[in-house]
């Protein structure tokens, strides 16, 4: 799924992921992580200046947004798109998502939850 290639320094690069990649990713996260039904999500990268930290989830759009800079990260970005799945998943459930508010107890239980399944295993 990622892409390697040697610079012309002989560095071993690998290539961001891309959106089609991330969406991907999102897709087997949902089956492995997330039972019962499936939330209609959409993903963005985003290049803004504007956009701080590494990515949001907007509940009036149902749209996970990531920062452009994270995915060349591989780590970095499946931790913030898990996090941004848990708030998904959990506005699809009828939780509070607003992206201003702190997390829930609810929202904290499921990170421990994701953790007992493996999620973070080769993340953290
Ligand atoms: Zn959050």
């Amino acid at each position: 799924m990622t892409n390697y290639y040697i610079d012309d320094q002989w560095n071993l690069i690998k290539s961001p992921l891309s959106v089609h990649e991330i969406s991907r990713l999102a897709n087997d996260y949902q089956e492995k992580y997330f039972p019962g039904p499936k939330p209609e999500v959409s993903i963005q990268v985003t290049n803004s200046p504007l956009f701080h930290g590494a990515g949001c989830y907007e509940p009036a759009a149902k749209k996970i947004w990531l920062a452009e800079r994270v995915t060349e990260f591989e780590n970095t970005l499946k931790i913030a798109l898990l996090h941004e799945m848990i708030h998904a998943n959990m506005h699809a459930r009828g939780f509070d998502a607003d992206p201003n508010h702190e997390h829930p107890p609810e929202f904290k239980a499921e990170v421990r939850r994701l953790m007992a399944l493996g999620a973070y295993d080769d993340l953290l």
